[in-house]
């Protein structure tokens, strides 16, 4: 496994490749990777003759006074566990590599970016969909591998690479779950003993709230107040949004009916975790 830094480098592999008449899988992540990361990577290797792993915390989807300085890195033990998948390239340029200065351009997919991590987090998905543009155009992937943690983002994604006509299947893989139920994220390092122990609420209520609706409840509103009050009964979370869409454009639901997204964003002390469930009905 090779390890890139630099854009013209990797176009030169990529141009390898396309010579010798190899698919590309791309998997885009900003490191520190868990179970999650490692299963787009299988699927990726599964799908395609070459797998590109691209490591690249970007501070363009980072709002002022989030985690961009402290976010994890691990170069080193990333490559250890993505060769184990079988991946090709790691891909992790630099910061003055992606953004050079006088860099002026961004990608703004609107609407689907309105309400959830969208609203919270203003910028944070022009800086998600400007970075994967451009990682869609170095690399030139036939496939890209998204989680559905990041329910919001892949469909973000998806529209992005529709509206924008480009050429590349963009595949939304299953959230992985640690054994107590707890979404894996690479922000699950920052959390205290206790509040670890305590973040598993989310999961827990998410699957109640499914199985409420599956057994007949249908009013947005109760499932909402009844996920807000057992989280909020919870001393150690702080609930930053839940929400109840539509799973296909994310908008909201009165009455449930067709497939629903559940989504939520939750603070743990200085943590913000988010976690979701698509129930069908
Ligand atoms: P990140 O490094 O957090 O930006 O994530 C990179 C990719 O891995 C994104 O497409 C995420 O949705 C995906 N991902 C992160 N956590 C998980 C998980 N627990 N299960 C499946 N995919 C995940």
């Amino acid at each position: 496994m090779e390890i890139i830094h630099d854009i013209a480098s990797i176009k030169q592999a990529i141009k390898k490749a396309r010579q010798a008449g190899h698919t590309i899988g791309l998997v885009p992540t900003m490191g520190y990777l868990h179970e999650g990361h490692l299963s787009l990577l299988r699927q990726a290797r599964a799908d395609n003759q070459l797998v590109i792993l691209s490591i690249f915390v970007n501070p363009l989807q980072f709002g002022v006074g989030e985690d961009y300085e402290e976010y994890p890195r691990d170069l080193t033990g990333d490559a250890a566990q993505a060769e184990k998948t079988g991946c090709h390239i790691i891909f992790a340029p630099t910061v003055k590599e992606m953004y050079p200065q006088g860099y002026n351009t961004f990608v703004d997919v609107e609407k689907l970016t309105d309400g959830l991590c969208g609203a919270s987090r203003p910028g944070h998905f022009r800086g998600v969909t400007t970075v994967v543009a451009k990682l869609f155009n170095i690399v030139t992937p036939d496939r890209a591998y998204f989680g559905q943690k990041d329910a919001q983002q892949a469909l973000v994604i998806q529209k992005m690479a529709r509206d924008l006509n480009m050429d590349l299947d963009v595949i939304i893989m299953p959230i992985i779950r640690e054994d107590d139920g707890q979404a894996m994220s690479s922000r699950n390092a920052y959390l205290s003993h206790e509040e670890r122990k305590a973040a598993p609420i989310l999961n827990h209520t998410l699957i109640q709230a499914a199985s409420q609706i599956q057994t007949g409840e249908r009013d947005a509103t109760t499932i909402r107040a009844q996920i807000f009050q057992a989280i909020s009964a919870e001393p150690l979370a702080a609930i930053d949004y839940i929400s109840i869409v539509d799973a296909t454009d994310l908008t909201d639901v009165i009455k449930i009916k067709g497939p629903t997204l559940i989504a939520l964003a939750v603070r743990f002390g200085k943590t913000r975790l988010i976690d979701n469930i698509i129930v069908e009905v």
